[in-house]
This record gives structure tokens, C-alpha cells and sequence, in this order.
């Protein structure tokens, strides 16, 4: 397909946001009156699902402590739910399962979702916590548990297949997705983007849209837009010169085991689960792994082969200009599953589930995981740069947010959504920040 010299819209990036915006923002053209898809170009440099929306676990779930992200949560898993077959969507449901130290919050999380009518149950004391696990897997055993938060919507959907719903959806609408395309720079005009330069050829538009998940570092560059920022921190202080970007390194695996055997006590397939503890963690040979707060989250999965999963993420040691993000994920050459997180996961599924026990040498040596982009805070920015560049920079929380774009497409249609409000860039100067939590994970 030939590169068009202009499209009202370029959308670049070609992965749940990127595709979910140019969908959504189709229909919202049409029923407008105010043209189709047809004026709307998704370029990407590789492919659809080419990112990190293509090897993301495919958790969806709400539990977060903030409560701007739980509603953003409630509203995506509305549109999962639209067409569950298309995005291959399991609505198994999500257990946050956690320790003393994060009751409180948990709590929380618990009422909030109360007020805004998502159904979840809370559990609380270390007993009653054992039984309810129980009655759902009669070999669990893990301990410290004082809280259990059971989500009844999400759940989890295969990557690939959800991505390439949304492109099939968006060109049924008359949308032009251009694949092998990269752009590799952006012309401005009097402080607003004219034209995207690709390596394929120039495409003037009148609306950029930048949706390119861990690439964010590069596009942010071409918008001539600051690497260090000063942030305002909850206690008042202004510090300054923080990165702009950060990259954490997300460590996921399979266990190579039927899916089944991870069957809940009626033989059906459970609700994805994510555990947090204190307790000691001890590996197959009863050494000490650690004795600090761990966490880790798993489900069984047909798309993955096993029970697939993960453990809490590490930044990545080097300036965000020197890491490397081309080729991506399980592509880089880099890339490997560290023995010491298969050590820690397998060994956290022993000592959740009796059995898992004896089975650590089961762990699939294929490359899994990826990296992920973190602004200042570890929250997305979903704000407007240079006049008219939509960035949607969603520190990798996103693959759920499928709901994101089509709140995106009405912001590109000049009506405000309050439910992105509270990710605007400003925040880091103004100190609107989000509440942090006692979870070990930054996305949490
Ligand atoms: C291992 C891993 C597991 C994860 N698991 C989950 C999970 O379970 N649940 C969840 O909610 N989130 C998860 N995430 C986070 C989630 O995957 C991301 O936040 C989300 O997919 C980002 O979507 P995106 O559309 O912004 O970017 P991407 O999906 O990365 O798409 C960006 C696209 O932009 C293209 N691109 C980049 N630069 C250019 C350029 N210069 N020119 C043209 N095209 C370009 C790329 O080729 C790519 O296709 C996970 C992330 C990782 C790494």
C-alpha cells in the first residue's frame, strides 16, 4: 500500500492505544458527521502487536490504590467485555492476595470499588483467608496472608489476538494502518506538527497521535520536549532535574505444565492471581531466597502454554538514552529469563501451591518478559504537546487500558474526559500526583 502525502490524523504505533484511538476515533467521526476512518493513518515501524501490547502477560484486573486509575480501570474492562470473543478476553476474574503490611490499602481499594459499583469480595484475617483460599485450591499454603481482595470482572486476554481484533475493527472502519513504516522525525511550524517524516516518505497531517509504548523516549525527543523535569513531591519540595523516562526490566515466564494444572477444586480454570508476602521465601533446596516483601502473579493459559506469569520488575541501570530498545522484548538478542527469576518464580508457586512443589526444573527456558517506560511518577501522561501531539505515554500499565483510546478520540474531538484529567503532564509541576502504595511493584 502506497504512503499517502497527508492524513488528518497519524497515529503512530500500531499497539493497543495506537489502535484502540484510531477505532474508536472512526466512529466517533462518523457519528459526527465529521468524516470516517478513511482520514485517519496508523503507521508503525514493525508490525501490529509489533510491541509491547504483542508480548504483554494480558492481565486485566482493577486493583490499583489510586483511585483516577481504578475508574480509568472500570472503564477499559467495559470494552473488553464489549466483544470478549474478538479479543479473546477470559473475564476468570483477579485475586489480589497480600500481607499484613498492605491491609490497609487493600481495604481501601475495597471500599472504593464499592462506591463506584465493581464487584469485588474482600477477605481479611489470616484464617479466614487460609479457608477462602482453600475452598478455591485445597493445596494452598501460603503464608502471612491477612487480606484477599477477589475481583469478579477481569481477567486476562491473549496479547497478539486482542491487538489484531482492534486493527481488523479500525479497518473495517475504513482506517489505513501502513506497517514497516518508521518515523524518524517530526517537522513543526510555528510550534505545531506539520508533517511526519517516516523513512518511506513525508506525511503532513493535522493531528499526530504518539502511541509507541517503550519508544516514547524517541518521539518525545523529536517534540523537543524536556529529558529532566522538575517534580513537586508530596511533601512540597520541588526536585529537581528527575529523568523524564525510565526503564524497568519486566520478568515473565512459563511453567511448562498443562494449564489444567493450575484447575481450581471444581476442575475450572481459576481467577488470574497475584500474591504479595512477606514470609520467607525458600527455594527447592530449602536455601533462603529472601526475606523481604515479594510478589508474584500467575494463571494458567492455553496461548502460553502453561501456567504463565511473573514477579516484581528491576530498573534498568543505564540512562534511558542508552538502552536498547530495538529490537524489542523476546526479538533482543539480550533478552534472556535470568536464572535467578526462575529460581524466585517457580519457587514462589511451591510456596503458594503444594503443587508446585518438586517442579522448578519444569520452568521453559523460551525468552519471556520485556521492558517498560516509566515517567517521574510510574503513571501515564495522556496530555496535548506542541498544539496538536496527542502523547499517550502510559508507563507501561496499559495493556489493559483498552479503553484509553476511546476517551483519547474524544479529547481529539475537543471534548475534555475527566476520567483523564488527572494524568495530565502538569501534575509533576503543580504536585497533583497520585497516591503511592505499599505494593512492590511500581505499577501498583
Ligand atoms: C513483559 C510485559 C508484560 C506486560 N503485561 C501486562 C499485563 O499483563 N497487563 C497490562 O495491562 N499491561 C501489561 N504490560 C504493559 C503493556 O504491555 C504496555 O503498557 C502497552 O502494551 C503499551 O501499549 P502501546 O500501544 O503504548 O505500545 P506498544 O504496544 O509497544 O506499541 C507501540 C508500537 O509503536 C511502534 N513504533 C515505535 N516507534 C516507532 C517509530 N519511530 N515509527 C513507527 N512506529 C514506531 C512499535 O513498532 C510498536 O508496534 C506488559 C508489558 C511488558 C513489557
Amino acid at each position: 500500500m502506497q504512503l499517502p502525502t497527508q492524513g488528518a490524523y497519524v497515529i503512530i504505533g500500531a499497539g493497543v492505544h495506537g489502535l484502540s484511538t484510531a477505532w474508536h476515533l472512526a466512529k466517533e467521526l462518523k457519528a459526527r458527521g465529521r468524516g470516517s476512518g478513511e482520514d485517519i493513518i496508523v503507521l508503525d515501524k514493525t508490525g501490529v502487536a509489533a510491541g509491547a501490547s504483542g508480548i504483554a502477560c494480558g492481565v486485566i484486573r482493577n486493583n490499583y490504590f489510586q483511585p483516577a486509575m481504578r475508574q480509568l480501570m472500570a472503564h477499559s474492562v467495559s470494552v473488553w467485555e464489549s466483544d470478549a470473543e474478538a479479543f479473546a478476553y477470559h473475564p476468570v476474574g483477579y485475586m489480589q492476595i497480600s500481607p499484613e503490611v498492605m491491609h490497609a490499602d487493600v481495604v481501601q481499594i475495597y471500599k472504593e470499588q464499592q462506591a463506584i459499583g465493581y464487584p469485588s469480595t474482600l477477605v481479611e484475617g489470616e484464617h479466614e483467608c487460609r479457608e477462602y483460599m482453600r475452598n478455591i485450591f485445597d493445596d494452598w499454603q501460603a503464608e502471612n496472608i491477612t487480606s484477599i481482595l477477589h475481583e469478579h470482572r477481569g481477567g486476562y486476554a491473549n496479547n497478539k489476538a486482542s491487538i489484531r481484533a482492534l486493527a481488523a475493527k479500525a479497518q473495517a472502519e475504513g482506517v489505513r494502518i501502513h506497517t514497516g513504516v518508521r518515523v524518524t522525525g517530526l517537522s513543526l511550524q510555528d510550534g505545531a506538527v506539520k508533517a511526519v517524516e517516516t523513512d518511506q516518505g513525508t506525511v503532513r497531517c493535522e493531528h499526530l497521535v504518539v502511541a509507541v509504548g517503550p519508544w516514547i523516549r524517541d518521539i518525545w525527543k523529536m517534540l523537543d520536549l524536556p529529558q529532566k523535569i522538575t517534580v513537586k513531591g508530596p511533601d512540597g519540595e520541588l526536585y529537581h532535574d528527575r529523568e523524564m523516562w525510565t526503564y524497568w526490566s519486566l520478568q515473565e515466564g512459563v511453567l511448562g505444565v498443562e494449564p489444567s494444572f493450575l484447575a481450581d477444586n471444581e476442575g475450572e480454570m481459576p481467577s488470574v492471581i497475584h500474591v504479595d508476602t512477606d514470609a520467607p521465601l525458600y527455594d527447592e533446596n530449602g536455601e533462603l531466597i529472601t526475606d523481604e516483601l515479594w510478589g508474584i502473579y500467575y494463571k494458567p493459559d492455553f496461548y502460553f502454554n502453561g501456567v504463565q506469569g511473573g514477579a516484581t520488575p528491576y530498573i534498568v541501570d543505564q540512562p534511558a538514552d542508552e538502552v536498547a530498545v530495538d529490537p524489542y522484548g523476546p526479538e533482543s538478542p539480550d533478552f534472556v529469563v535470568g536464572e535467578d527469576f526462575a529460581r524466585m518464580w517457580t519457587s514462589a508457586l511451591a510456596h503458594c501451591h503444594k503443587r508446585f512443589e518438586g517442579k522448578g526444573h519444569l520452568f521453559s527456558r523460551e525468552p519471556s518478559g520485556g521492558i517498560g517506560c516509566f515517567t517521574p511518577d510510574s503513571f501515564p501522561v495522556f496530555d496535548v504537546f506542541r498544539q496538536n501531539a496527542y502523547v499517550i505515554a502510559d508507563s507501561n500499565h496499559g495493556y489493559k487500558m483498552i479503553g484509553v483510546g476511546a476517551l483519547v478520540a474524544r479529547e481529539l474531538l475537543d471534548e475534555s474526559q475527566e476520567l483523564l484529567e488527572p494524568f495530565r503532564f502538569s501534575r509533576y509541576e503543580t504536585g497533583k500526583l497520585h497516591p503511592t502504595s505499599n505494593s512492590p511493584f511500581p505499577w501498583s
